[in-house]
């Protein structure tokens, strides 16, 4: 936020504004003060005088009108009352008595008597005769002090007519009002900058008050806008700006309420995008990437830094196909299909359009679901239901054929009828175990498999299986057992476990030479028992042996076939280890033999216990 600079500040407008107020005010009331303060002292001044005057005035003309016959003495007896008068009062310079020609006749200043006689030389007399008194101020040239002139006209009320018979005139030294005025000013003056000085302190200080809160309010306005809400303003009072302040610090409160609520959906939401399995892609409304979650990049290999506010078909590689409006108004899921020769990698990508109610669209949502198993559950639904029903058609077309034969009349031939029937029985019986394998593993595809588990000594369960095999096979294969002397206890189901071993024997059985060698053996491991079945026989290919556990999975079909397999026995086998806790995985060289291996769980310390 800018800097607010010193003379632009609240704080010295204030004071500025209102130490102009104060200088107003001070100077009307000096202006006014002054002015009245003059007038009354200089009214006061000329009273005083013209009082003075009317008594001497009251004197004189007695004197002039009284009888006498000279006119020395009457000059004589004026200058004595004008004498006596003039220094009683010290402000009165001097005081002359004019006669009505305008000629002086007395003067109170003794020094100056040589103008007795002489015409008065102001004209100030004369004018006041014909109107009744004048006034005036002048500056003495000698002292240079400003003296009144003031004469008025004596009035004769004695006679018939009232008669001007000649004027006072007097000479006043009104310097000293002035004097006074100035005094009065001077400390006026003092009194006005003292005044002030204190009105401008109180006026800062005054101005702090209502600028700190505000200044403070500002600050923290600042911290907020970078996130920070721990700041508080200081309430000072209650007033306007107090009351602002509390405003302030709660609506800080509710703003930091606000932004928390925000910023736990945010996290909620930025939460619940990563942890979520489907990859989430938002764009804006050019369609360019603003928000990929975790598992969107990770779902198409890509970062971050190189999916933001690139265009959204771009990066789900289909710009070929679709356009930003294509995907707007598209209604269906699209694949993206990254499947190479050996992985098959499938992604749903489903588009929403984030619209406003007038219809402006505001960008588009993708989520992207990974369909891979879903597609290979599916194929391998497709591939089974192929596989049951060539499995099946096999052997129901052989039967026809034998059947059809013998309904042509091949029953009746004895040599080839009982063969014929013998075909179609064997047919029927692989048919039914056929049947009766799909009915176990779709048995335990739908989890309605429960394991019967026992106690067993696995030594003694291992070899009476081997001793029955032994018991019973026609072909010339040595049995070798390479079993540990010591007894091992698993649990295990015994029925379960005995067609896998079954299993197992009878392919070893079935891809044995004549004089081949079967081994039995298992080995003892600290979390489980390794048990292994090997021969010598035509082995399989190494890019095959992993697949013989799958179902309907055949190295050569036609033999296989020809020797009664159903191409499930391993793959049933498979389902049963694993539904014990263990592993089965076959080792095979293509004309070398081939062994198989399966664990099952086991714990040694009970077995000890056992012993
Ligand atoms: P089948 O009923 O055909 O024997 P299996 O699931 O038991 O079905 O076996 C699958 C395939 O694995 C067999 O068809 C065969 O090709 C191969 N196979 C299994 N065991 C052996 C073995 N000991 N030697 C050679 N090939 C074997």
């Amino acid at each position: 936020m800018q800097k607010v600079s010193f003379f632009k500040s609240i704080h010295v407008k204030l004071v500025l504004i209102y130490i102009l107020l104060i200088i107003i005010a001070l100077q009307i009331i000096g202006l006014y003060f002054s002015k009245k303060l003059e007038e009354n002292l200089k009214d006061n001044f000329q009273s005083s005088i013209t009082q003075s005057m009317d008594l001497v005035q009251f004197s004189i003309r007695e004197e002039i009108l009284k009888e006498r016959d000279d006119t020395t003495s009457l000059e004589t007896s004026l200058n004595v009352i004008l004498s006596e008068f003039a220094t009683g009062e010290g402000a009165i310079n001097e005081i002359r008595v004019i006669d009505k020609r305008n000629r002086v006749l007395a003067t109170s200043d003794s020094s100056n008597r040589s103008i007795i006689g002489q015409k008065s030389p102001d004209d100030i007399v004369q004018k006041a005769m014909t109107s009744g008194y004048y006034e005036k101020i002048k500056i003495d040239e000698q002292t240079r002090n400003r003296v009144w002139l003031y004469a008025k006209p004596i009035v004769d009320t004695t006679g018939p007519n009232t008669e001007i018979i000649g004027a006072i005139y007097i000479e006043a030294d009104i310097e000293q009002v002035f004097k006074q005025l100035k005094d009065i000013n001077s400390i006026f003056a003092v009194g006005t900058a003292m005044s002030l000085f204190i009105t401008i302190i109180l006026g800062i200080l005054i101005a702090r008050t209502i600028t700190r809160p505000i200044s403070d309010m500002r600050r923290q306005a600042q911290a907020m806008a970078k996130g920070n809400f721990s700041r508080k303003v200081r309430v000072y009072g209650t007033d306007e700006i107090g009351q602002l302040a509390i405003a302030f610090n709660h609506m800080t409160n509710r703003l930091q309420e606000a932004q928390s609520t925000t910023e736990a959906e945010r996290r909620k939401l930025a939460s619940v995008l990563s942890n979520m399995t489907d990859g989430v892609i938002a764009t804006d409304r050019k369609g360019r990437i603003i928000l990929i979650n975790e598992p969107a990049l990770s779902q198409l290999h890509v970062t971050r830094e190189t999916t933001l506010n690139r265009p959204i078909a771009s990066v789900l590689g289909i710009e070929q196909d679709y356009s930003f409006e294509d995907l707007i108004h598209l209604k269906e899921a699209v694949n993206l299909n990254f499947s190479t020769a050996d992985t098959p990698y499938i992604l749903r990508a489903n588009f929403s359009v984030i619209q406003k109610e007038t219809g402006f669209v505001n960008g588009l949502i993708t989520v992207l679901h990974d369909i891979t198993e879903q597609e290979k559950i599916d194929m391998e639904r497709r591939e089974f239901v192929a596989n049951v029903s060539h499995e099946l058609r096999t052997p129901l077309t052989t039967m026809r054929s034998y059947l059809e034969a013998l309904a042509d009349g091949a029953w009746q031939d004895e040599n080839i009828a009982p063969q014929f029937l013998n075909v179609t029985q064997t047919e029927t019986e692989r048919m039914i175990r056929l049947v009766n394998d799909l009915l176990q593993l779709s048995k335990m595809d739908s989890q309605e498999y429960v394991l019967n588990t026992d106690y067993v000594e696995f030594n003694k369960f291992f070899g009476r299986i081997i001793d029955r095999f032994e018991m019973s096979k026609s072909q010339n294969v040595s049995f070798i057992r390479l079993l540990p002397e010591t007894s091992y206890f698993v649990d295990i189901d015994t029925d379960k476990l005995t067609q896998v071993i079954d299993n197992i024997i009878s392919n070893a059985l079935k891809y044995s030479p004549d004089g081949g060698n079967i081994r039995f053996g298992f080995t003892v491991h600290a979390n489980m028992l390794k048990v292994m079945i090997s021969d010598d026989g035509m082995g399989i290919p190494k890019e095959n042996v992993g697949r013989i556990f799958d179902r309907f999975y055949r190295v050569d079909r036609a033999r296989a076939r020809s020797m009664g397999g159903t191409g499930l026995g391993l793959a049933i086998a498979r389902e049963m280890i694993e539904a014990h806790g263990g592993k089965i995985w076959a080792e095979s060289e293509e004309g070398m033999g081939t062994t198989v291996f399966f664990t099952l769980p086991y714990e040694l310390d009970e077995a000890e216990d056992w012993e």
